[in-house]
């Protein structure tokens, strides 16, 4: 389900005819053995793909045009090894429309006191000719990330790496389709927005589907792969009967298996990524999707609550971007449920009705099945469990009228101090960063929505270059974050965005 394209990226170095064909050479052979470093570093998760020197507006243009074409280049990193007058780079940088990395870095790592002389000095001049490559960029208004190092760097090659992943959700975005079985739930603001509006500036597609559609895909699905999905569900979770009959309660998770199998070959089926349920519109379904809608998290798909398409379609952007990460932690839907306000154990307790992705879970998975007051359906079948410690990011998008905003906040997940037997859904634990008080006020301020969208596997700086490349507003609340001046920021953004 997450699987994409063989994406890599392309390494152009610039020059140009001035310093001679021996010059020229050496910028060859320099580039070669970067790129052939970086891809042996093992840290970068897709490939750098070494390109000829470009040294003249023709071969530029050419290039870029090609890179625009290629459907497995995600991107293209630049670096002047040599001054490379930045006139020659307009037209190419003109037409290109895929993501940007200026690498400032040179070959060599030291200056080589002993024997430098003017012609080494002409042949590695990258803090001269980067500045005037980087000049026409920002005087063409272009976005793209700027990292500064030597190559050979591992912090540089992490950085490397980490813009990869913001890039591959820069191109990806615009692949991502959401499916909406219900609309957003009557009366609740945030999760409303223009459609339209997100088509043009992220890609999105947003369709709406009558319910009882997928609810017919869901009827249609045989005894025997539903059972089958039972077994499996039977083998791979804890099944907490808590006092129910164990032959009825299997029933009611054969009923959320066959949801999954429905909902997931309806969904291949339209080809879309991330789907949106409503509690208070489920026709002719049995449950409240919950440990289906869960399982189709788990497999990549997005997801939002109560018809919230902007969250889905957020959540499906993050797990593709965290796709293939080592050692991942997980990702997902997620809601700010309760506080815990005694002194020095602050934080939000997170969860949903039912809908938590167990790719963050910690520990064992249990399925336990519970009366569900909203939906006015049978009870629904769940996964439930506790999440990782560690840090993570926590996204709300949202629609001020005139513009979207995305709110970033760094959080801290914790384990809760006890555990919380009545609890009969999965939840998280955390204390947004800079602490409770600050955090909670400046999302509030900022206007951020109920509903996010989490990943342990992103950083605020991946997500505020998406945000960057998708030309919409984006605000940090983090460790550096004050209310004095995170009030003024987005009074400022007010203006810039009008
Ligand atoms: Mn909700």
């Amino acid at each position: 389900m997450l699987a994409t394209k063989n994406y890599k990226f392309w390494f152009c170095t610039g020059s140009q005819d001035l310093y001679g064909d021996e010059c020229l050479e050496h910028v060859a052979e320099h580039s070669k053995i970067i790129v052939a470093k970086l891809n042996e570093s093992g840290l970068l998760p897709f490939e750098v793909v070494w390109k000829p020197t470009l040294i003249t507006n023709e071969l530029i243009r050419k290039t870029f045009n090609e890179a625009n074409n290629d459907e497995e280049c995600a991107g293209v990193i630049t670096w002047m090894h040599t001054f490379s007058p930045a006139k020659s780079w307009i037209l190419g940088l003109q037409e290109f429309r895929k993501p940007l990395l200026h690498l400032h870095t040179q070959f060599n790592e030291e200056i080589p006191y002993d024997t430098i002389d003017m012609d080494f000095m002409n042949e590695n001049q990258s803090a001269h000719g980067d500045r005037e490559y980087g000049h026409i960029v920002t005087r063409m208004g272009i976005e793209r990330k700027v990292i500064v190092g030597h190559w050979s760097d591992k912090v540089v090659q992490e950085r490397i790496a980490s813009w990869m992943r913001t890039a591959i959700g820069v191109i990806e975005s615009s692949h991502i389709r959401v499916m909406r079985v219900a609309d957003n739930m009557r009366n609740v603001a945030v999760t409303e927005g223009d459609k339209v509006e997100a088509h043009l500036k992220f890609g999105w597609e947003i369709d709406a589907y009558p319910v009882n559609e997928i609810a017919e895909s869901v009827a249609a699905v045989s005894a025997a792969d539903t059972n089958a999905l039972v077994e499996e569900y039977y083998s791979k979770y804890d099944i907490l009967l808590e006092g129910r009959d164990p032959e009825e309660f299997k029933k009611h998770v054969a009923v959320q298996a066959q949801i999954e199998l429905g909902f997931e070959r309806f969904l291949e089926e339209k080809n879309y990524h991330a789907i949106v349920t409503h509690f208070g519109d489920l026709g002719a379904l049995q449950q409240l999707p919950g440990l289906a809608i869960q399982r189709l998290m788990e497999k990549g798909y997005g997801f939002g609550g109560e018809g919230d398409w902007k969250t889905a379609a957020m959540v499906r952007l993050m797990k593709i971007m965290t796709q293939g990460v080592k050692d991942a932690k997980g990702t997902s839907f997620m809601e700010d449920y309760t506080y815990n306000f005694v002194k020095g154990k602050e934080g939000i307790l997170q969860a949903h009705m039912l809908e938590v992705c167990p790719s963050i879970a910690d520990g064992p998975i249990s399925i336990k099945c519970q009366p569900l007051s909203m939906g006015d359906r049978e009870d629904p079948t769940r996964l439930v469990f506790t999440s990782k410690e560690g840090h993570g990011v926590a996204c709300s998008l949202i629609d001020l009228g005139n513009r979207f905003r995305l709110i970033i906040n760094d959080v801290d997940c914790k384990k809760v101090e006890k555990p919380m037997p009545k609890l009969p859904v999965a939840t998280n634990f955390w204390v947004p960063q800079p602490d409770l008080y600050t955090g909670a006020e400046a999302w509030i301020l900022a206007g951020g929505a109920h509903h996010t969208a989490f990943s342990y596997d992103l950083t605020a700086e991946q997500m505020g270059d998406w945000a960057a490349a998708m030309s919409i507003e984006a605000v940090y609340i983090d460790k550096d974050t004050t209310i004095r001046q995170f009030k003024n920021e987005l009074m400022w953004n007010s203006v810039f965005y009008k």
